[in-house]
């Protein structure tokens, strides 16, 4: 099998990351509940992992590293704890649903919004986001890298843009965390949000929201934290204000173990791997006649996965032929991301998408693309 559906979960784990959720899961009781050795041992864990997960974002404040489910989770988390009835939000076109649609939620609840379209490629231009600020702005969501084209954009600049006009800006950094260098202070990231099983090789079931210290959220959801347990409103310090209930301690073990995995083997060496077998991938399959590769011109300006069509196939078949004749995991469609398929003419029946990870082998792609060649060539 060629596993190439990383944006969608990473796969396989770094060993570490098998070792970290049996051990712990083995060893661990319900963290900052009560003083025994197995719930100390459990609360170790996890403020270790938000300490190291503080360090890989290059933030100083680890308490406002928040444990979530998955990037949906901390993408609701905050655009449902910052914004208030009368504000305005800017995004893009290329949103994921777990920006659109909570977005959309909102938007019957007295909130609007103004959606920024793309170029060509689907990048992102600052001058547009900019143009859509008014008065009544206080937030702009970003999606870091397209989950459907790969493009990576320009985030420090729109970060600079957002602080000159006193709007906060909530990176969507799903496809982004784990691929490219993340800086949050240096690059003025007011909130960031990621899952914790894609590029950063941890678990099903984990996901990050990072807190800049200028901003705050309003839980939205309450409940048992261990701590100040006479009071009947949710404590209003981090993590504790937004990290509710028995956390997946073993998941976010297994996280950490995957921080650490990336930080052995060096983000750039994993980048420089990504970035090579990408490359390979592009090249091989826009040889192909009748294969279209969508995406940016420039390698550079794209990350680890890209979306293509073959003339004739729907994307679909393409997947399913990929898997059933060739054992190529891949996925196809509008990968949740319908206003990018609207944006760049390939609604309603989207693409086949392929995404590297750090374990591919330049012989994989290889026969991934002499795979596509081969159902081209065929024909129907
Ligand atoms: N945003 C983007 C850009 C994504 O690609 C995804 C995953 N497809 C998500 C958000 C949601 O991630 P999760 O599955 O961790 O909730």
């Amino acid at each position: 099998m060629i596993y190439l559906d990383n944006a969608a979960t990473s796969f396989p784990k770094p060993e570490g990351v098998y070792r970290a959720v049996d051990e712990v899961t083995r060893c661990t009781g319900n963290p900052g509940r009560a003083g025994h050795a197995l719930a100390r041992r459990a609360e170790a864990e996890i403020e270790g992992v938000r300490v190291r997960a503080a360090r890989f974002f290059g933030t100083r404040w680890p308490e406002r590293v928040i444990f979530t489910l998955n990037a949906t989770d901390a993408l609701n988390m905050a655009i449902k704890g910052f914004l208030q009835a009368g504000d305005h939000v800017v995004t893009t076109s290329l949103e994921h649903n777990s920006v659109s649609r909570p977005l959309a939620a909102l938007a019957r609840r007295g909130i609007s919004f103004a959606k920024v379209g793309c170029d060509t490629e689907g990048r992102v231009d600052v001058e547009s986001l900019k143009a859509a600020v008014m008065p009544r702005t206080r937030l702009v969501v970003l999606t870091w890298v397209s989950n459907v084209w790969g493009t990576v954009q320009p985030v420090e600049a729109v970060a600079e843009m957002c602080r000159r006009h006193g709007v906060k800006l909530l990176v969507d950094a799903a496809q982004a965390a784990g691929h490219v260098r993340i800086d949050m202070q240096a690059m003025g990231i007011d909130m960031l949000a990621c899952s914790g099983h894609k590029g950063l090789l941890g678990p099903p079931g984990t996901g990050l929201l990072v807190l800049g210290a200028d901003v705050d959220l309003l839980p939205w959801r309450e409940g048992g934290t261990g701590v100040v347990s006479h009071q009947v409103s949710q404590p209003d310090f981090y993590p504790q204000r937004l990290e509710s209930g028995t956390p997946n301690t073993a998941g976010i073990a297994g996280l950490g173990a995957g921080i650490d995995f990336l930080n052995q083997v060096g983000l750039p060496e994993v980048i420089g791997h990504e970035s090579c077998l990408l490359g390979a991938l592009r090249e091989g399959l826009a040889a192909i006649p009748s294969v279209r590769v969508y995406g940016p011109a420039r390698a550079a300006d794209q990350t680890s996965l890209l979306s293509f069509n073959v003339e004739g196939w729907d994307p679909m078949e393409v997947a399913a032929v990929l898997d059933q004749s060739f054992g190529i995991s891949c996925r196809a469609g509008l990968h949740c991301a319908p206003w990018a398929h609207q944006a760049l003419g390939t609604y309603p029946t989207g693409t086949v998408r392929f995404s590297v990870g750090y374990f591919n082998t330049a012989g994989e792609i290889e026969q991934a693309i002499q795979a596509v060649r081969a159902l081209a060539g065929a024909g129907r």
